[in-house]
């Protein structure tokens, strides 16, 4: 057994299999865009990508990644801290966004937020049949009966 601190320091900051990357995994397989690799080892490892077609999809957290959909605030004690701390994360998001687009990939972003009930058949509207494009894939269940 390792320590609960080892093993976090071995998996680095980055938290895998949060819920909204396997509820955007489910809805990626239910619709048949299989095939993708997760945490992929190029800049910034993408929660989801399909390193053949250069087509990477980063589920960002809505707090520490800022979203902008989110109203969000800045919490009221060490502020400094905290703003700093946010525009690193949202700095670093940019940079990663950029090598891998000046390397040829196509960057999606969604956001937590875009996964949660009320708001995920319209991601999956939006998104999914342009992935499905960028990947050569044909779209299966989006028909509302399925
Ligand atoms: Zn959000």
């Amino acid at each position: 057994m390792v320590s609960e601190a080892v093993h976090k320091s071995m998996q680095g900051n980055k938290r895998a299999n949060t819920k909204p990357e396997l509820v955007l995994r489910t809805l990626l397989r239910s619709h048949g865009l299989t095939g993708y690799r997760l945490q992929w080892k190029v800049p910034g490892h993408p929660d989801v990508c399909w390193p053949g077609k250069k087509v990477a999809v980063f589920v960002n957290g809505c707090f520490w990644h800022r979203c902008p959909h989110c109203k969000l605030t800045v919490p009221k004690t060490n502020v400094e801290y905290w703003t700093a701390k946010f525009e690193r994360n949202q700095e670093r998001d940019r940079e990663v966004r950029e090598k891998l687009e000046s390397d040829g990939w196509i960057v999606h972003t969604i956001w937590e937020c875009e996964l949660k009930k009320k708001n995920v058949d319209a991601t999956v509207g939006a998104l999914f049949p342009q992935l499905a494009d960028e990947l050569g894939k044909e779209l299966v269940g989006m028909d509302p009966e399925d």
